[in-house]
């Protein structure tokens, strides 16, 4: 049955072996139709996309399309292994995770023994949002408070509390006004744009900082704790200064409250030369939670903390979540660990990741509008700017050249606040071929025009 399910790449490579498909701008005009929520990030006319193997996508008229902004099925699409994995753990069981079976102990124990000494106590989610939602509310009952420190143009969610602490007025324009009290945002720590870039970038951006937290002081009511992604993801994976997350560390541990690390984009191997964001900067959270790559597209997230924090919630009566670590998510979960060892995909991301980075640097030399590469591994990002004096955003050009690189077979979508930033989170699996057509597809836009 399994060679029907995950079939050779060979048929892969025939989509047209299927069955017919709905005709493509009738589908898209239906799904406007019915989704509650418009969806972001889509081409004015998309591509109906009908399966996909590792690092490409296939359209239902045979196309192909090299996937440069995947950062959800890590191991690649239609990853067989996986795909058999979790099928037949479906076969044999899969139920509410109140239920006592053995992968959600073995599943449990492994991320624990992924994560920094003290760090071993697991919530199992089904979702980077509620894994977020959860760490908030955890830091809030462990402090007793309910002041959060959090960055601007940040992204952690869609749920209540993660929404509230999504400052980017890209995913929700609306975000300064609709902020609650508790949510206390400050400058992002950009070293390439920004009020404080230069030599000084740390002390400059942590000198945005103290009055915020002289502000909490002063309202009497206590800090609970900050969350941030341990990289500038929105900005298109900029590390943050040198010694930035430890000195907040410091400031918000001594107000009480706890730090916690969103590793839903760049945890789990991404940067190729950590598996965790965080390790990068030096610090170890408090909290750490993680989601998208580690279920491989399977919904599951995590919330990884110390055994003290996570009691913190128990008077708060019973609370689980009915699918978060359910037997197959469990068994999603080991099998992309499994893999991504076996596949040595940490190692691949260093490696095409430090070869692509560098050939995007070259661009840089050539051509005026690339302002700047961001980033580490195979989490990239590439600046565009009208003037590398100004940094004028090319906000118009960076989307004339995403449209470009579609009709060129390559899937890239801008990120940050002013959508200038190819954000660049392909499959862990990327080749070096790929990294090379996506680089040599970049150049031929930059030179022909877009
Ligand atoms: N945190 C970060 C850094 C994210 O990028 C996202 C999603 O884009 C989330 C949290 C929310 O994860 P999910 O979409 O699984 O709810």
């Amino acid at each position: 049955a399994w060679s029907v399910l995950c079939p050779s790449p060979s048929l892969l490579l025939s989509p047209q072996a299927d069955a017919p498909q709905p005709e493509t701008a009738a589908l898209f005009a239906r799904r406007r139709a019915h989704l509650a929520r418009p969806q972001k990030n889509y081409y004015a006319a998309p591509p109906q996309i009908e399966r996909g193997w590792k690092e490409h996508l296939f359209d239902v008229e045979g196309h192909a399309y090299l996937d440069m902004v995947n950062n959800v099925t890590i191991l690649g699409h239609g990853h067989p292994k996986f795909a058999a994995a979790i099928g037949a753990q479906w076969l044999r069981l899969n139920t509410n995770s109140r239920f006592h079976y053995a992968a959600i102990t073995e599943f449990s124990e492994r991320l624990a023994a992924l994560s920094p000494d003290g760090l071993d106590a697991v919530f199992l989610v089904n979702s980077g949002s509620e894994a977020n939602d959860l760490a908030l509310r955890l830091a809030q009952a462990h402090s007793g408070a309910r002041n959060m420190l959090c960055l601007l143009e940040a992204y952690h969610g869609w749920s209540a509390a993660s929404d509230a602490v999504s400052t980017s007025i890209a995913d929700n324009p609306q975000a300064p006004t609709t902020r609650p009290d508790w949510v206390h945002a400050v400058v992002s720590p950009n070293t390439y744009r920004g009020a404080f870039r230069g030599p000084d970038t740390a002390a400059g951006y942590l000198s945005a900082v103290t009055p915020v937290l002289e502000a909490i002081d002063a309202g009497g009511n206590g800090l609970a704790g900050f969350i941030c992604e341990s990289v500038y993801g929105n900005a298109g994976g900029i590390p943050l200064p040198d010694g930035y997350l430890r000195e907040i560390y410091a400031q918000v541990r001594a107000r009480g409250g706890l730090c916690i690390a969103d590793e839903v984009q760049v945890g789990y191997s991404r940067l190729g030369h950590y598996f965790w964001g965080f390790e990068q900067q030096g610090v170890v959270p408090d909290i750490i939670t993680i989601a998208k790559g580690m279920g491989n597209g399977h919904p599951l997230g995590a919330v990884i903390t110390t055994r003290e924090i996570a009691q913190s919630l128990e008077k708060e009566g019973t609370f689980f979540s009915s699918t978060g670590g359910s037997p197959v998510s469990c068994i999603a979960g080991m099998t992309v660990l499994d893999i991504m060892a076996e596949e040595k995909l940490l190692e691949n991301a260093r490696t095409v990741g430090d070869h692509l980075k560098a050939r995007l640097a070259a661009l840089i030399d050539r051509h005026p509008i690339a302002g700047a590469v961001h980033g580490m591994g195979l989490y990239l990002g590439l600046e565009f700017v009208r003037d590398r004096t100004t940094l004028e955003p090319a906000t118009e050009e960076t989307a004339a050249i995403c449209d470009r690189l579609f009709e060129l077979g390559v899937i890239m979508q801008p990120t940050g606040d002013h959508q200038n930033v190819l954000k660049i989170k392909p499959p862990l699996c990327l080749s070096i071929d790929s990294a090379d057509f996506f680089a040599d597809m970049l150049e031929k836009v930059l030179e022909e025009g877009w």
